[in-house]
């Protein structure tokens, strides 16, 4: 692969800690904490202020810091530590792939995404797709998978929420400073950057190549900021999801199409090609003309692509699928469909689907007619999926549409707390991190003494309460805060309360404002004076929901009434950092989507592990997470027809719960250790039973078994 290459930048450091400077480009520091403490105990307080990036904080650390660290012994044993760890992991020969399928060693897997959520300094995702895209790349890693990702370099990435005093949402974009930032370009051996041509309707648009090393694989990153394009087209990558549909479909044109090209163009030739959500689906037509441009027919193309194509669905209702007006799809794609043999009708028939609003391209049906392997990412999620597509399949009853399922996990090493995983070091035996989705290794967490358990769940939510308040002083000491948004930011927070978090994308489904149905129990239960109760929500609508920024707006004006007595407050800009601290930080997680519109949900898996206690609606992961002693459950297992009744039975319950079981367990405490042992109890069984189950080891490896290796091994010169 010496047709392409990527060259870091070289810190002048003090040669006894020079490779921190090497290390700053691997986002194997991300999920690793003690990498990551390397830096922030250099200088604490610029660790912080670049926003915990690395790269930032080495152009920016001065000199005597660095000196001062190189001459610390203490340091200088940690940075071997590490250093060494990190060379034994990407050197590492015996990976679990290595060992399971060494038949998979050689070309690698391709996954494509439109986001991919790694750590907030790298802000180019929106939420939960991106998360998962992210820790699905970092577990490929820690597994030895070969593997290689494709995705947008956003150079505003998505907005930054500011919420003014009556609680409207404001979006902030700002620029990604690249300069500053793990990201490296592509070049071709004369230090070029690489160019991918992508056809436009009347001009020949070029791309550009970025990377990223996560670990042991490497992710490139689709710009169009290249100075022979129109403006227009330099701006296409600028931002996440335009609601545009001609510039949605100009930017899944490049993922798709100009994804396959600069995979190839870097010498790259993959062996399974693997599309998270139905954006990247062009990639599919991209391949095909690559077979039919070397002389097979279509049919017998069509049957090799799908061969090596997973597509895994993530939407649980129709509206939510990708999709664009013929016409739309005619003027982009008229050039197209002769390089597939086919002609306009044989095209637009590979995913025409009707719309109350004309005929439209769906991008999901282009995924499933172009792969072999489909998976929604639950249980329920694929139930409802094999639902929503069994038309495709006229001639089989729905329990034989062939669309499975594979529950999405979190990894582990990103979202566990340092000092839980020190808890864990010391009582589950040293091979656990290497083993995370071995359940019987998680039965030892039942021996770990209540006291030095409820140290860490303490210590952790007093990290939380602290990290509100710095971000509300910082936003009072700003000067253009109102006191009441102070309050409204968490000060009044009290760490020895119990603490139930919230954080999600605040579409309407997601009912986030479930708890504001019945103000007066919940005020009761707020101002409880021997039992009070504390709530901290956060998340992001999306800039064109309107009615979503309406419920940000309406759960903002109740938090700010003085009868909540601050124990009710909104976290501003919800994003990784953000989730970090709620999911390790808060007691109970609550999650209440109108079932069945959650796929999976993956913060729920996030808080489970740190000791936190799902409190959720039967919906997506926790319907198979659920065992009736870790955690709780918002109502039953049962779908309804109408909304209203639903949510008013999912109100009920919830209170019912709060009111009846969830605050007196926790406040049930033996007056001499502070301990309540029947919560301790459901924190070990939370933890026992999701972290083996729910963790990104299991995920993908139920991914390699059931979907890599057969679509990689199958034998596409028989067709
Ligand atoms: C984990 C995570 C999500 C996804 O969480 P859901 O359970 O799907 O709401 C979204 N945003 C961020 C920043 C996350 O860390």
């Amino acid at each position: 692969m010496s047709n392409y290459q990527i060259n870091a930048p070289v810190f002048s450091l003090p040669k006894p800690i020079a490779e921190l400077g090497e290390l700053a480009y691997n986002l194997w520091w991300s999920w690793n904490p003690e990498a990551l403490r390397l830096y922030r105990r250099i200088d604490p307080v610029l660790w912080e202020r670049v926003g915990h990036n690395p790269v930032r904080f080495l152009q920016q650390v001065a000199r005597k810091n660095l000196n001062a660290a190189a001459q610390d012994g203490a340091y200088l044993e940690a940075y071997r530590q590490v250093l060494t760890a990190f060379s034994v992991y990407i050197n590492a020969d015996m990976t679990w792939s290595r060992l399971t399928f060494p038949q998979l060693s050689g070309n690698p897997i391709a996954y494509f995404s439109t986001e991919f959520g790694l750590h907030e300094a790298l802000p180019m995702y929106a939420g939960g797709l991106g998360v998962l895209s992210g820790d699905h790349l970092k577990e490929a890693s820690d597994l030895g998978l070969p593997f290689v990702a494709v995705g947008f370099l956003y150079r505003q990435g998505y907005f930054r929420q500011r919420l003014t005093e009556d609680g409207w949402q404001e979006a902030i974009n700002e620029n990604l400073n690249l300069a500053e930032s793990a990201i490296l370009p592509v070049l071709d051996e004369n230090r070029q950057p690489i160019l991918v041509p992508v056809e436009m309707p009347d001009r020949l648009m070029h791309a550009r190549l970025w990377h990223i090393q996560v670990g042991r694989v490497p992710l490139f990153l689709i710009d169009t900021d290249v100075e022979s394009n129109t403006p227009a087209d330099r701006e296409l990558t600028t931002r996440l999801y335009y609601s545009d549909l001609e510039r949605r479909l100009q930017q899944e044109i490049i993922l798709g199409i100009g994804g396959v090209r600069a995979l190839r163009a870097l010498g790259h030739n993959p062996v399974v090609w693997h599309m998270n959500e139905g954006h990247s689906a062009f990639s599919s037509l991209e391949r095909l003309a690559e077979y039919v441009r070397a002389g097979e027919p279509f049919d017998q193309a069509l049957a090799k692509v799908r061969a090596k194509t997973i597509f895994t669905t993530h939407t649980a209702v129709p509206a939510g699928h990708d999709m664009f007006p013929v016409w739309m799809m005619e003027k982009y794609f008229a050039n197209f469909w002769p390089k597939l043999g086919l002609d306009r009708d044989q095209f637009m028939a590979l995913a025409s689907a009707q719309q109350s609003w004309g005929e439209v391209f769906s991008m999901s049906l282009l995924a499933i007619r172009t792969s072999e392997r489909i998976n929604g990412v639950s249980e329920l999620h694929g139930e409802v999926s094999r639902k929503m597509f069994a038309h495709l399949w006229p001639d089989r009853p729905v329990s034989k549409v062939p669309i499975g399922h594979i529950t999405n996990g979190v990894h582990t090493g990103t979202w566990l707390a340092r000092r839980m995983g020190n808890l864990f070091d010391e009582h589950l035996g040293v091979t656990w991190r290497s083993r995370i989705d071995d359940r019987a290794i998680w039965d030892k967490v039942l021996d770990i003494p209540d006291a030095e358990l409820l140290e860490v769940r303490r210590h952790l939510k007093r990290q939380l309460v602290g990290f509100a308040r710095e971000r509300a002083r910082a936003m009072w000491n700003n000067g253009n805060a109102r006191a009441i948004q102070i309050v409204a930011g968490g000060v009044m927070l009290d760490p020895y309360v119990l603490t139930i978090g919230f954080a999600r994308r605040f579409a309407t489904y997601k009912r986030a404002a479930l708890l504001l149905r019945d103000v007066k129990r919940l005020v009761r239960l707020i101002n409880d004076p021997a039992r009070p109760v504390q709530f901290v929500f956060a998340g992001k609508a999306h800039p064109a929901d309107e009615p979503g920024k309406r419920v940000i707006q309406d759960l903002y004006r109740f938090v700010k009434e003085s009868s909540l007595s601050g124990r009710m407050v909104f976290l501003e800009d919800y994003d990784i950092d953000v989730a970090r601290h709620l999911v390790q930080g808060v007691d109970v997680w609550m999650n209440t989507p109108r079932r069945p519109l959650e796929a999976s949900g993956t913060s729920g898996e996030k808080a489970g592990l740190n000791g936190v206690l799902n409190f959720s609606v039967l919906d997506g992961w926790w319907r198979e997470g659920y065992n009736g002693e870790n955690g709780w459950a918002i109502g039953s297992d049962a779908d309804y027809d109408d909304p209203e009744a639903q949510d008013a039975a999912d109100a009920e319950a919830l209170f019912d719960a709060l009111e009846q079981e969830i605050v007196p367990l926790y406040y049930d405490v033996d007056s001499r250790t502070g301990i309540s042992t029947g919560w301790l109890r459901r924190v070990k069984e939370s933890i026992r039973t999701l972290a083996p189950m729910f963790s990104t080891a299991r995920m993908l490896k139920e991914y390699t078994t059931d979907m890599y290796v057969p679509a990689a091994l199958s034998d596409t010169t028989k067709n």
